[in-house]
């Protein structure tokens, strides 16, 4: 996974644009995050009427708790803003996780930015998981075919728009491989339900390298809540 390192629109705040596809195009930017883990810890002391300004160890064994038990609506009370950069298949099935919000780039509004993703390598179809891949290998007379039809449906597009076509219609003959953006807002509890279902080795590994990548930003924001996310997951 390729790091890109640049400013905030005040120039004062270091973001980190993760590359999940080490393609150069896709994207996966943390824009906002509110909440924290005494959030967490907070949410679920409100019930014995208990508030606390500091987060101490306790604190970690109550949320080892609360992760451990599907204690999950104490993890709610924050909010992660991402914006993304990816192939139009990956954000299909990321657009499956419906507890979440999103906005979109139309290709009613705007030209198609024409950026696509093209395979580093080939992985084979598993002969008997539907859901999982072979190994890899590589074969350059593939990737050509790949790019050629990539090529054909880029020149369509544009004669379509040359000649007059809406581009509602026009964006009919582009591949699903063209990288989209969209703005995908989540609380942590959504957030871990997405990670534990797109890190899986059954989920395509494509839309895993952008699981990988949305952990990586959040978890520095939330260390207490994904380690106890981490037990978890050890069983
Ligand atoms: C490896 C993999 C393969 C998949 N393959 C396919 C496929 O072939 N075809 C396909 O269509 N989808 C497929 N999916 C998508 C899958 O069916 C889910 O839609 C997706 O993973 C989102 O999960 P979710 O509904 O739990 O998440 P969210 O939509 O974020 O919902 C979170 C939780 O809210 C609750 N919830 C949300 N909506 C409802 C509701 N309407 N009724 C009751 N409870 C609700 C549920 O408890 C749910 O777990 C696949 C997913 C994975 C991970």
């Amino acid at each position: 996974m390729q790091i890109v390192h640049c400013s905030g629109p005040s120039g004062e705040i270091k973001k980190t644009v993760l590359d999940p596809l080490s393609d150069g195009i896709s994207s996966v930017e943390l824009m906002r995050v509110s909440g924290s883990d005494l959030d967490v810890v907070n949410a679920a002391r409100v019930s014995f009427g208990k508030w606390s300004d500091r987060f101490d160890e306790r604190d970690q064994k109550l949320i080892n708790f609360l992760m451990l038990h599907d204690h999950t609506s104490p993890f709610e009370h924050n909010q992660l803003s991402f914006r993304i950069k990816a192939p139009i298949f990956v954000a299909r099935q990321w657009m499956r996780h419906r507890m979440n919000s999103y906005n979109e780039i139309s290709y009613r509004y705007a030209k198609a930015p024409l950026e696509f993703y093209v395979p580093a390598c080939w992985r084979g179809q598993d002969a008997e998981n539907k859901q999982a891949s072979a190994a890899s290998f590589e074969d350059e007379s593939l990737k050509k075919k790949y790019q050629d039809l990539i090529d054909h449906s880029v020149k369509a597009y544009n004669e379509l728009l040359d000649a007059g076509v809406v581009r509602e219609l026009a964006r009919g003959v582009l591949p699903v491989t063209i990288y989209t953006q969209f703005m995908f807002t989540c609380n942590l509890h959504s957030l871990f339900h997405f990670l534990k279902l797109r890190s899986h080795e059954g989920a395509q590994w494509e839309i895993r390298q952008y699981a990988q990548a949305l952990k990586e930003l959040a978890e520095e924001y939330f260390p207490a809540s994904f380690r106890a996310w981490h037990l978890k997951l050890k069983g």
